[in-house]
């Protein structure tokens, strides 16, 4: 069957070709350790899925989505709450909110939502691979950023080309960034907002990570900055700081003309989120911030135990507080998929190499926290017996 052409640009997921890869080698019966995905191992807290439970019983909840495609009204204004509460940021639920069925549902939407056929799209390298094939489904001309170590991984705006901005008309930006860990500053993000407004550009800021912040590293949301509203829309999602992954819950918030055409795509596409799902993320925002500190305690942990390993086998760096990634620099010598494979070929250990984020992700890997500590603890006994014979 010839599929479209659409499709053809898009490279394969990289994590569906890594589960294949480890799918063989455990059919194989090698003892597989995983660290290349981040998708917490630990159960989403008990409140939240009886809240689950209990409102899938009532009948109501089975018909489509109260206030289809926006999200329940309820649940706008707790996330309006959770902005307020934790963020500082102020929010009508009525025009400037959004449910989604995950942030990156909202990346792809958004894109369909603000950029024309052949429309440049400003994206970071490293940079979340998800981006690129929504630019590209979306006919967008996708532009790397490059966003390298000596800046803190943020990009530098002077550096991008004034008829490349003018050409661009939609920017995807991610801090706490996956896959580098690197937090933004509130002064790098009231810069952001010039940028966009000098050029027209309408700013998706994918911040599902904006909860998971380590030592003193503050929480930032792109909606603190002067302005954001006007020029563009932050993505959020309870997948990471809520265990909740699998349950595809997330919100849009800011630009309402935005939101309002986001929303016209979603009422075009999906109808919206089943309730019962939403009565849940109500649940987990009214109830569930102290499991955001148990588990920052956890990943804390563990980070030091990774940073410990890493330091014995002669990798020593100071990393970036953010998210539960280690962007990890490679042994000199060698490139990423050098080491990548050699990990997975004498340890069974598989982590994320950091050309799979871009060209600039050469010469790291990403290694993540969400397996369990007893799983983490015996990949670090490989690597460290690996790497000091
Ligand atoms: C995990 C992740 C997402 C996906 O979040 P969902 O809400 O589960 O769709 C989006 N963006 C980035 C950068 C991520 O790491």
């Amino acid at each position: 069957m010839r599929t479209a052409e659409r499709l053809t640009n898009i490279p394969p997921y990289l994590f569906m070709e890594l589960r294949k890869k480890i799918n063989k080698a455990k059919a194989d019966g090698v003892d597989v350790i995983s660290l290349a995905i981040g998708d917490p191992v630990e159960a989403t807290p008990d409140s939240i899925i009886d809240e689950l439970c209990a409102t899938a019983r009532d009948s109501m909840n089975h018909r489509y989505p109260t206030d289809e495609e926006k999200g329940m009204l309820a649940f706008r204004k707790e996330i309006a709450c959770w902005y307020q509460e934790r963020y500082g940021v102020s929010l009508n639920p009525e025009n400037e909110i959004l449910g989604l069925i995950g942030s990156k549902e909202g990346c792809h939407h958004f894109i369909l939502a603000r950029v024309n056929t052949g429309d440049t799209v400003l994206m970071t390298d490293p940079g979340y691979p998800a981006y690129r094939a929504s630019i590209l489904m979306g006919g967008g001309d996708p532009y790397n950023v490059p966003i390298l170590p000596q800046n803190n991984y943020l990009p530098v705006f002077e550096d991008i080309p004034a008829d490349v901005a003018k050409k661009a008309t939609a920017m995807f930006l991610n801090y706490p960034n996956n896959p580098t860990g690197a937090c933004a500053t509130l002064e790098f993000l009231n810069k952001l907002v010039d940028f966009a407004r000098n050029y027209d550009i309408a700013i998706c800021y994918d911040n599902p990570y904006s909860e998971i912040v380590f030592a003193g590293q503050e929480r930032v949301s792109f909606l603190m900055a002067q302005g954001a509203k006007d020029v563009g829309i932050e993505l959020n999602s309870l997948s990471k700081p809520f265990n909740m992954c699998g349950w595809r819950l997330g919100m849009a918030c800011g630009n309402p003309e935005l939101i309002a055409a986001i929303s016209k795509v979603k009422e075009n596409t999906d109808s919206g989120i089943f309730n019962p799902i939403q009565f849940a993320g109500i649940k987990a925002l009214q109830k569930e911030a102290p499991f955001i500190e148990k588990m920052l305690a956890l990943y804390g942990k563990r980070r030091e135990l990774v940073l410990q390993t890493l330091k014995k086998i002669g990798i020593d760096f100071n990393p970036p507080r953010g998210t539960f990634y280690l962007w990890v620099p490679v042994p000199k010598g060698m490139t990423s998929l050098d080491f990548t494979n050699r990990l997975f070929d004498k340890t069974s250990v598989v982590v994320a190499s950091g050309v799979a984020y871009g060209k600039y992700g050469e010469g790291f890997v990403r290694i993540s926290l969400t397996v369990s500590d007893k799983r983490l603890e015996e990949a670090m006994k490989r690597i460290e017996k690996e790497f000091t014979q």
